[in-house]
């Protein structure tokens, strides 16, 4: 005989920043909520991400109208008031990789127009770092130098803390069957020991890239749109020093640079309009081009013996008709799916207040479990993690 449907509140799919955020709120608000991850917690965008709260400096510089400066402002200051314990959930004790970042430009009168409508644009006013503060990676860059009050973290230590109070509503499957069925969603997830169905009031769909496949198998997938704008990072590893910050020139980040230690030494994640051209190059012309990027930008930096790699991701959002980056976070309810996508890792808490307050209420008997024995999804590994690394030297 089949076994009664899991009755519960609400399914999450998808096992990333924006998915375990929206567990999180989900249960905090009384919902009965459970998450389905598929391959790892947050493989795709969270663990590739450079894990800067941003506070407006890219919004700043990005130059699209429409960008929410004051949108990314609000994030960043729940952000603080998380990491500090004093909102929910509390993040203090979270990994957090550098409590500030410099901002810097290359020479040139481009570069200089660019810091000028960063100053005008920022909602935190940056600070002038006289000569003498300056960090020694900081050598040979003329012009002013500007410290920014973005915190870095580490987003796959954010995974795990997020994850951690509700491990026990967090599996590993595949969802098979979705389906709206007027006022719930029926659901079908594959797991070892056979198929489970699970009848949610509401599916949360927070699975990056992967929520263009879910709503096309709800039938949804005309009602949301996706796209995908490609990067390819940089990677650099070997005795360096820990750099945080972003080199500007006119309005664009030439390089943004955060640092993280690995057993052979420093690592920097180098993203910034250099990776949003890389996927148009093979990664030797890549690497090239990184490495002349980096000593353009950082001329007081020592690249010898240092190795390099790169990597491919996409990030999944809404479509716009301009195929930029949309302005700001997208959370919408068709029936019984809410899709989300936060647009961006600082985004992702907002995302799913959103998302909550979108939630109906807890129903009567809504009170499943995942079956005691259902597999657990592991933390996605970090993209210097798994690279091939090559010497340029
Ligand atoms: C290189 C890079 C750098 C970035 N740097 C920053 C930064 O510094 N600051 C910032 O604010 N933002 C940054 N971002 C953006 C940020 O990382 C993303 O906006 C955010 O991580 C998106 O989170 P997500 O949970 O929506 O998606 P993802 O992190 O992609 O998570 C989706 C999850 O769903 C799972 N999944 C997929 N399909 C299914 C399915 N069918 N069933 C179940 N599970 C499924 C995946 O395995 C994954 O675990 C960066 C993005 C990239 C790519």
């Amino acid at each position: 005989m089949t076994p009664p449907p899991i009755r519960i509140d609400a399914l999450v799919v998808g096992g990333g920043v924006a998915g375990l955020f929206t567990l999180d709120a989900l249960v905090r608000a009384g919902r009965n909520a459970l998450l389905v991850e598929r391959h790892a917690l947050g493989l795709g965008q969270t663990t590739s991400s450079q894990g800067i709260l941003h506070a407006g400096v890219k919004y700043a510089l990005g130059g699209v109208a429409g960008d929410d400066a004051e949108e990314a402002a609000a994030a960043a200051s729940l952000w603080k008031a998380m990491l500090a314990g004093l909102d929910s959930p509390d993040l203090s004790g979270l990994r957090t990789l550098a409590s500030h970042e410099f901002l810097w430009r290359t020479a040139g009168l481009l570069g200089a127009a660019g810091m000028l409508g960063a100053r005008l644009a920022l909602q935190t006013r940056p600070e002038v770092v006289a000569q003498a503060e300056r960090p020694a990676w900081l050598t040979g860059v003329r012009g002013e130098v500007f410290r920014l009050g973005e915190v870095v973290i580490d987003p796959r230590d954010l995974l795990d803390r997020l994850r951690a109070p509700h491990a026990e509503r967090v599996a590993l499957g595949e969802v098979t069957a979705l389906t709206a069925q007027g006022s719930s969603a029926a659901v079908t997830v594959a797991m070892p020991e056979g198929p489970l169905r699970i009848q949610a009031s509401q599916v949360f769909l927070t699975a990056g890239e992967g929520n263009e496949a879910l709503l096309a198998l709800a039938g949804q997938q005309a009602n949301e749109p996706m796209q995908r704008r490609p990067l390819r990072q940089a990677m650099v590893q070997g005795r360096l020093p820990w750099v945080f910050g972003h080199c500007i020139d006119g309005a664009k980040t030439r390089v943004t640079v955060t640092s993280d230690e690995t057993s052979r030494g420093v690592v920097w994640h180098v993203g910034g309009e250099l990776a949003e051209r890389g996927p148009a190059l093979d990664e030797a012309a890549f690497l090239d081009h990184a490495r002349r990027e980096l000593m353009a930008c950082l001329p007081g930096a020592d690249l010898r013996g240092a190795e390099f790699s790169s990597y491919l991701v996409q990030r999944a959002e809404p479509r716009t008709t301009s195929g930029r980056r949309p302005a700001s976070v997208h959370v919408r309810a068709t029936g019984p799916l809410v899709t989300l996508w936060p647009v961006k890792l600082v985004m992702a808490p907002r995302a799913a207040a959103q998302a909550t307050a979108a939630s109906v209420p807890p129903a009567a008997g809504a009170d499943g479990r995942w079956p005691t024995g259902v597999p657990r999804p592991a933390l996605a590994p970090r993209p210097w993690e798994e690279a091939t690394w090559r010497r340029l030297d």
